[in-house]
């Protein structure tokens, strides 16, 4: 907050406009903290750079310099709107325009459409602070317009109804109804970036409801498969959870909901995750063969709750880096040339241990290894 008021004091210095927008006032009138600052001003991205000794261009086509200041990063953009929208995803091009209005006008929803200045004055043109009173989710201006214009607003409409915990204003919620098909168009990283955001939620049942009520399940990529019953969910601040809440719900694969486009730790996380949840029973070498957080997930989707950290933790060994002994051993005590036998006997000796028939001392693998590889060969 006060680095983004630094930045509008030098802006001002200059002889331009500049004001905090967006989701930081909206945040600071609800008493919340907001995670990131906006600045809009009237500078264009060229100005803004000669000002500040330290910018990135984040997005300079669109306006947007990120001035880093003081250990902070605020986004200053030019004074916008977009112009006209021929595929309901994104503007055909950018237009800077005058006044701070205009700017405003061209967001989402009412309470993300106020401004502050310097000195903590709001400027709320469309009624967001008396929708944020009554905690509703109302689109500035016409509904239709906002949706055809961009998609992605009606998810993120029923997103912020969760993250808020907000209704959503009547009129706007049967536009969504009527141009739900609309959100077809949108790319699929913008749709799961706010399908993330829902899950993570403190009200994300709301969301969920909203989602099925504006019949958006129809139009998302397998959007039948987020009508679960999400009444036993309890975010813990990590999106892909969410995920795995609704595939084991569903009893699907990760195939299913491949079509997001994860990432490939999100996938290793979600198959690992699965895979335990089919598991009966989880033995040391389930405990040693996955990850702290795989087993977590599965044990929280699962209602199957223990102190797994302690019980992995008094596993014998970690990993089979811990392994007294290696290949090398192996092929000195069995006077054999290195090859594939090797990978099997080591895994024998990591499963002995790690299941306590072994203790992890290499005097004693050594006399067991050898009276079992020379009964073998
Ligand atoms: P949060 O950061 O808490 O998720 P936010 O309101 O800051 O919420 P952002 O996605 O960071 O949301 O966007 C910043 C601001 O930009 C919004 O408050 C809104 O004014 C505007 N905005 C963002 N996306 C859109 C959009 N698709 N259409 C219109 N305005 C938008
Ligand atoms: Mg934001």
């Amino acid at each position: 907050m006060n680095t983004a008021i630094k930045v509008i004091h030098t802006l001002k210095a200059a002889g331009f406009e500049a004001y905090i927008v967006g989701g930081a006032v909206r945040d600071l009138l609800l008493g919340k903290t907001p995670h990131d600052v906006d600045v809009a001003s009237s500078a264009l991205p060229q100005q803004v750079k000669v000002l500040f000794d330290r910018t990135v261009d984040t997005g300079i086509d669109h306006g947007t310099v990120l001035v880093l200041l003081d250990g902070e990063g605020i986004e200053v953009t030019t004074f916008r709107t977009e112009s006209s929208y021929s595929d309901n995803r994104r503007p055909d091009s950018v237009e800077f325009v005058l006044s701070l209005e205009e700017d405003l006008r061209r967001r989402d929803f009412t309470i993300n459409a106020m401004a502050m200045t310097e000195d903590l004055k709001i400027i709320d043109p469309f009624g967001g602070k008396e929708d944020l009173k009554n905690k509703v989710i109302r689109a500035v201006g016409d509904p239709d317009e906002r949706f055809e214009e961009d998609a992605l607003r009606m998810l993120r409409a029923i997103r912020f109804s969760g993250q808020l915990d907000f209704i959503i204003d009547m009129k706007t919620l049967l536009s969504i109804r009527r141009h739900a098909r609309l959100i077809r168009f949108i790319a699929v990283e913008r749709l799961k970036s706010e399908i993330d955001k829902i899950f993570v939620n403190p009200s994300m049942q709301k969301s969920m409801a909203y989602l099925k009520d504006s019949v958006l399940t129809r139009f998302l990529p397998v959007g039948g498969l987020f009508e679960v019953d999400w009444i036993t969910y309890h975010t813990d601040g990590n999106p892909t959870y969410g995920w795995l809440y609704l595939l084991h719900q569903q009893k699907r694969q990760f195939t299913d909901i491949k079509d997001y486009r994860f990432s490939n730790e999100e996938k290793r996380l979600i198959e690992k995750s699965l895979e335990l949840t089919a598991l009966n029973t989880w033995d040391q070498w389930t405990f040693y063969k996955y990850t702290l957080k795989q087993l977590e997930m599965a044990s929280r989707v699962t209602g199957k709750k223990k102190d797994l950290a302690a019980i992995k933790r008094q596993l014998p060994i970690q990993s089979r880096s811990e392994l007294a002994v290696d290949g090398w051993d192996l092929i000195e005590w069995s006077g054999a040339k290195s090859g594939p036998w090797l990978k099997v006997w080591i895994e024998k000796i990591e499963r002995l241990i790690v299941y306590g028939i072994l203790k992890n001392d290499k005097e004693l693998i050594k006399d067991w290894f050898e009276d079992e590889y020379h009964s073998h060969t």
